[in-house]
């Protein structure tokens, strides 16, 4: 959503989709939805609905306005690959990045199994783009397990954990 992120590991941070819903006892302490629901109701804030899911079509091109090369968390607000969040719009955000190719975007998801669906289907023309570094949140063994398994079978040329 912006540039200097405060977050200390990405120049900046990127978010095409706004609010997300919980999924596993990781998501407890999800500052994401603690930041998101501190504006619910405030009119015009980009935060007004608070962390409930919505696409934010106009964040779509903004890495091109971005001229020199940056650090981009996608989507630090939300999941990429939540339910929510139709199939051809996560297709949008990956052209995306893929055009924007002068940046370093880090997609961090908890639903790793659609991740590592779409990445054999309709994501397939990324899988080789070295400027993607796809990544999933371990947070315990029972949860984490599953969603490395799922990484290790994507079809990505970067992967990386949050552990
Ligand atoms: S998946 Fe991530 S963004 Fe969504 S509720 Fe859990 S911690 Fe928050």
């Amino acid at each position: 959503m912006s540039l200097n992120s405060s977050i200390e590991w990405t120049d900046a941070t990127w978010n095409p989709v706004r609010g997300c819903t919980r999924i596993s006892p990781g998501c407890k302490h999800c500052y994401a939805e603690r930041f998101a629901e501190r504006f619910r109701g405030v009119a015009g804030h980009p935060y007004e609905q608070g962390f409930d899911l919505r696409l934010v079509p106009e964040k779509l091109a903004e890495p091109f306005s971005w001229r020199s090369p940056r650090l981009v968390f996608v989507n630090s607000m939300s999941d990429l690959f939540h339910p929510g969040v139709p199939d051809e719009y996560i297709e949008a955000v990956v052209r995306v990045m893929v055009s924007a190719d002068w940046h370093t975007y880090q997609v961090l998801t908890k639903r790793s199994e659609r991740l590592r669906g779409l990445m054999a289907t309709r994501l397939r023309f990324a899988a080789e783009s070295p400027n993607i570094w796809w990544g999933v949140s371990v947070e315990d063994r029972a949860y984490g397990l599953r969603r490395i398994d799922d990484l290790r079978q994507a079809d990505a040329k970067v992967r990386f954990l949050s552990i």
